[in-house]
C-alpha cells in the first residue's frame, strides 16, 4: 500500500467536505457537475449554462484546454474559453470547473474558476499537482487511464503535501480489453475509496462509458457504491460536438437523469445539494 499519510482515512476521523459557495461536495451529499465537454463558443456555453441551471445542476464544467489524443483535434477555445466560462458563471451564479493542462495556465484557471481539474492524462504529472498544491482553490484530480488506486491516492497526496487540502477524486474509467465501452468504470474502487480516504470522490460517467445510453444506470451504481457526487457531459446537440458527442446528454436526457439521481439519492441517504 502506499504512502498517502494525509489522503489516508486515519489521518481525519471525519470525511472530508469542501464547500464552493453554496455547493457542499462530499460525505452525505450528492453533487452534480455537468457541462459540455469543452467550451466551443459563447453562445452555445452560455445557453446550456442556462438550460442546466434551469433544469438543476450544482455545477458547471466545460474544457478551455482540452487533452486531445490527436494534436489535429480541436484543442479548446484556450484563454478565450475561460472568459466564456467566467460569463457563464456570472449569468447563472454557479461555480465552474476546468481543466489545467500546463503549470503556466495555473493563475488563469485559478482567477477564472472555482475548481481546478487535473485530468486523467496529468494524473502523474508531478510538477502539476504540485503547483496546485499551492492554491487555494479545490482541485479535482481525475484517475489516471492506467492508474491503480495506489497511484491515484499518491497523486492526491501530491497534492495535499503542499499544503491544499481541499481535494477531491474523481474515477473515469480505466483502460481495459474491453472495446465495447470506452473505458471500464471500477465501481468497486469507488467503494474502496471511501474506506481508505477521507477525501471526496466523484464518478464521471461519460469518460467511464463513453455511451450516452448506459450513462444513467452507471450513475446510479456510483451513488449506490458510495460516490458522493456525478461529474456529467451535456451538450445541446451532441452529434455535432466537437469532443466527446457519443457520451454526452442531451439537455432532455440530462433532466431525465437528474430527476432521478434526486430521488435516487435520498435512498442512498444523500442530500441534494
Ligand atoms: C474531461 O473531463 O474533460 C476529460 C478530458 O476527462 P479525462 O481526463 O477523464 O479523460
Ligand atoms: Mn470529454
Amino acid at each position: 500500500m502506499g504512502e498517502y499519510k494525509l489522503a489516508s482515512k486515519e489521518k481525519l476521523n471525519q470525511n472530508t467536505i469542501i464547500k464552493i459557495k453554496d455547493t457542499l461536495i462530499g460525505e452525505g451529499y450528492c453533487t452534480i457537475i455537468a457541462g459540455p465537454c469543452a467550451i466551443e463558443s459563447r453562445d452555445n456555453y452560455l445557453e446550456i449554462a442556462q438550460i442546466l441551471k434551469e433544469i438543476g445542476v450544482d455545477m458547471l464544467r466545460g474544457g478551455a484546454f482540452k487533452p486531445r489524443t490527436s494534436p489535429y483535434s480541436f484543442q479548446g477555445m484556450g484563454k478565450e474559453g475561460l472568459q466564456i466560462i467566467y460569463e457563464a458563471k456570472m449569468l447563472t451564479n454557479l461555480p465552474a470547473v476546468t481543466e489545467v493542462l500546463d503549470v503556466r495556465d495555473i493563475d488563469y484557471v485559478y482567477k477564472y474558476c472555482d475548481i481546478i481539474q487535473i485530468g486523467s492524462r496529468n494524473m502523474q504529472n508531478f510538477s502539476l499537482l504540485k503547483e496546485v498544491g499551492k492554491i487555494d482553490k479545490p482541485v479535482i484530480v481525475k484517475r489516471g487511464l492506467s492508474a491503480t488506486i495506489d497511484e491515484w491516492l499518491l497523486a492526491a497526496e501530491y497534492v495535499l503535501n503542499m499544503g491544499n487540502e481541499q481535494v477531491i477524486l474523481c474515477e473515469r474509467g480505466i483502460r481495459t480489453f474491453e472495446t465495447l465501452t470506452r473505458n471500464t468504470v471500477d465501481i468497486g474502487a469507488v467503494s474502496l475509496i471511501k474506506e481508505l480516504s477521507h477525501l471526496p470522490i466523484l464518478v464521471d460517467p461519460s469518460h467511464a462509458t463513453g455511451k450516452r445510453s448506459i450513462i444513467k444506470p452507471v450513475a446510479k451504481a456510483a451513488l449506490a457504491a458510495g460516490a458522493d457526487g456525478i461529474m456529467v457531459e451535456v451538450h445541446q446537440k451532441p452529434e455535432d460536438a466537437l469532443s466527446d458527442g457519443s457520451q454526452s446528454l442531451t439537455p432532455k436526457e440530462y433532466k431525465s437523469l437528474y430527476l432521478e439521481l434526486t430521488k435516487f439519492s435520498h435512498l442512498e441517504n444523500k442530500q441534494i445539494n
